[in-house]
Parts: C-alpha cells; structure tokens; sequence
C-alpha cells in the first residue's frame, strides 16, 4: 500500500490524556483512535495487526477442533437471570422503553447463550464432545480506564467454550487448550506464563492465567526463577523471595499482563439451562463444561508494551501490519522496488510522500514494521539500504533481489 494513500497520520505527540504507553504509541502511528474512556476504533493500520493476531488464534482453535461461530451482542435479559448474573457490576444494560427494566444486556460473555444453543442440539452422550468458538466484540463497564486498550470497556475477545461427557474428559481438553494457547502467545511473540489463579462460584477448581511480565501489567504474580511455575498473588500463600513449591527455586513477585484465562466450569452453567445427555446406560447427566478467553485487543496492546523502544513500536514479524516499510527519500523513485517487492508477495507499506529523509525514519520507527528497504539518490541504481527494526546501526546496502530474500525469509545471509 502507498503511505500517501493512507488516510491516518503519525502524530509526534500522544493525545494529552493517555497515560499507558501502549496507548500512546498506538495512537501516535496511527492504529487505534480513541472515542471515549475505555473505547476504541481500530484503524487501518491496527485492525491489520489484529487480524494477524486473530488469523493466528484461529488456526491453534481449529487445529484442536474449535468450531468457528458467531453469536449476538445483545443478550435477552432470562441469560443472566438464569445464572444469577444479571447484577454483576460490569453489565451493561440496554433498554427499549424508558422506565421499564431494561430487556437486554450486552454481551460482556457468552457462556450463557452457549450453553442454552448447545441444549438444543445435545441429548446423547454420542453428541459429545465438542469446542465452539467465536471473534466477538464484548462489553465491560470497567471502573479503571487507565491502561489503554489494555482494559477496554469495548474489547474483542476470542472465546472458545467446550462440552463434555465427563469431567476428565474436559480435564484432558482444558490441558491441549493450554497447549494452543502457548503456541498462540509465543507465535505472536510473547512469553505467557502459566498461572495458577482464582477459581470461582462457576469453576469446579483453579483457573488458569497466561501472564506476560510488563510494568504495566495490572496483576502481581509469584514466578519461580527456575522451573517457571507461577501463581496470581489473589490466591497465592507465597510471597516475594519464597521457595517454589514445585521445585525450591526462588519465587520473585512480577507486575503482569493477564493475556488469556481458560475456566474449567464444571456443571453450574448446564445444570442452568438444563444442558443434559443421556450416558451408555440411558441415565441423564449434566455436561461438563469449560470456558477459555483471549482478549485480542489486549494482545495487541501488551506486544506494544514489551516490544519497543525510545523512537517506537517494534511488532515482531508474526503481527506486523506489513512485513517491509519501503522509504523513498527524496531524489529518489521506489516505484521499482514497490512493484518488485508486490511481485514477489512481500506485504509492503510504500512511504512515496513528500517528506525529508529523516521525518520517513523518524515516522517508520514509530510504525514499528519489521524490514526497512530504502531507496536514496545517494546508493547507485539496483542498490537499496535495507534494515530490521530495533537493530542498532544504519542500514546495509544491499541489491535489490537480496533484499527481497532476506526480507521473505527472514535472514542474514
Ligand atoms: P481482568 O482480570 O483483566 O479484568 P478478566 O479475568 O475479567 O480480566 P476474562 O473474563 O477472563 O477477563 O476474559 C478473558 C480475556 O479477555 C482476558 O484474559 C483478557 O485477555 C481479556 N480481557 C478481559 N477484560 C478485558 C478488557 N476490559 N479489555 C481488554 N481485554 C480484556
Ligand atoms: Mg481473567
């Protein structure tokens, strides 16, 4: 894509009332605008990084048998009634007369109308198991607005709910969901930590957190040094500088970003919407359920957290909203390159704008996109200055087809 054809701006200064860094640089290169506390749109820019994100969480779904879905926003208000939800501080409500109780609320989760879909369609044990997931806008009236879209009030999640027969049997597909998550967060370039955290009224035991260590990061967690086995300080009886229960290593308290949480529920949300299957013998039971969250938004904000610098964002190549920042300095034609480059599939950002050549650097730091191939008057013909963001150093001149290749594949040769 031409940067000059691009209708968002880099920005030198941050909008005056973003504290988080995450939302500062976000908004400084253009990929999120913020419409309200806690509310954001995702421009062009963004919305390619969380599709990337998005494409990558859907293939881990898929490949432990996720079924993609799609269910509503707007939750008839006998959802939340049924699990004694409705009052929950963060629902929002929406009403359709005034004065009347409002009939809807928006969905902040969805295990409720899953549950109830998915008594529609089970009634033998031979109906079980099953994974459904979905992409899906969800609603939080959070009361602390201050870490960007780290805590939107407006956030997309993916959620993934499952279905079983047995409670092992959902033991055995939590444990693979765990799996999946692991491959997502490294692919996009995170380390999550495995977590033991909270339970609750709707969990038959702990759940579990992935926590990516960041100043930003609203929880407190208690890491071992060694083994890596962690615990969220809301239930943890360790404390800072403790031996790890698991192995004896040091245990040192970390600020952390809660990036994905995976909820063995047991039977509470079937036993509400009379979710049954009749078993080998013809017996009725209840399904055995479990529910796992990744806030994409969230992932996005937290790889901007821990991967930048003093000039700007650095996204790792994984989710990158293109894969090659072409700069055209002035003087010079990137026409070349840029079809070369669309020639050869390389997902490029062609900055052809009028602009000197330190404003283009200044502003493709900021952008953060992993390969920068510069076109100057001052290199001779076919030679092209190429460099990975976040390398010390200038660029190194490079002919134009070795600078595809190591663009494409990634390295040094
Ligand atoms: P938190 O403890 O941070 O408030 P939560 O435990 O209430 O989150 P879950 O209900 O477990 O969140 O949601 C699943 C995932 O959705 C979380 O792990 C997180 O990645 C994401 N998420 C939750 N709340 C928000 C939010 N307000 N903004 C962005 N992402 C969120
Ligand atoms: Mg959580």
């Amino acid at each position: 894509m031409k940067q000059s054809e691009l209708f968002t701006k880099v920005a030198r200064e941050a909008p005056k009332d973003e504290v988080a860094l995450n939302a500062k640089l976000l908004a400084r290169g253009g990929f999120s605008y913020k419409n309200s506390a806690g509310v954001y749109s995702y421009l062009p820019l963004g919305w390619r990084v969380m599709k990337k994100i998005e494409g990558i969480i859907r293939e881990e779904m898929d490949a432990i048998g996720g079924q993609e879905m799609f269910m509503p926003t707007l939750h008839d208000k006998h959802y939340l009634k049924a699990t004694g939800r409705w009052g929950v501080d963060v629902v929002f409500k929406v009403n359709d007369a005034a004065g009347k109780e409002p009939p809807f609320s928006l969905g902040w989760t969805h295990e409720e109308p899953v549950s109830e879909i998915a008594a529609h369609y089970v009634s033998s044990y031979k109906d079980l198991p099953f994974a459904a997931y979905q992409f899906q806008t969800k609603f939080r009236n959070e009361p602390r607005a201050k870490s960007g879209l780290l805590r939107g009030r407006e956030f997309l999640m993916k959620d993934l709910y499952s279905f079983h027969a047995s409670e092992g049997d959902l033991f055995e597909y939590y444990a693979r969901v765990a799996e999946a998550y692991k491959k997502i967060f490294a692919r996009c370039g995170l380390t999550a930590h495995y977590t033991v955290a909270a339970g609750g009224d709707f969990t038959v035991s702990h759940t579990h957190e992935f926590q990516v260590i960041a100043p930003a990061g609203e929880d407190t967690i208690y890491l071992c040094g060694k083994c890596g086995y962690a615990e969220n300080k809301e239930i943890s009886k360790l404390e800072d500088g403790a031996a790890c229960p698991q192995c004896g290593g040091p245990v040192g308290a970390k600020q952390a970003i809660e990036v994905g949480n995976i909820f063995p529920l047991g039977t509470k949300y079937s036993e509400a919407f009379n979710l049954r299957f009749a078993d080998e013998r013809g017996e009725k039971k209840y399904v055995a359920m479990g529910s796992y969250g990744i806030g994409v938004s969230r992932v996005m904000a937290t790889i901007v957290e821990v991967s930048n610098d003093q000039n700007g964002i650095i996204w790792p190549e994984s989710v990158a909203p293109f894969r090659a920042h072409l700069l055209a300095l002035p003087g010079a034609d990137g026409a070349g390159a840029y079809a070369a480059l669309q020639k050869e599939g390389v997902e490029v950002l062609y900055d052809d704008r009028e602009l000197s050549a330190g404003e283009k650097f200044a502003e493709a730091d900021l952008v953060g996109i992993p390969w920068r191939i510069v076109a100057s008057p001052k290199l001779g013909g076919d030679t092209v200055e190429v460099k990975r963001r976040g390398k010390a150093g200038a660029g190194r001149p490079a002919s134009l087809s070795e600078a595809i290749a190591l663009v494409k594949t990634g390295k040094e040769s």
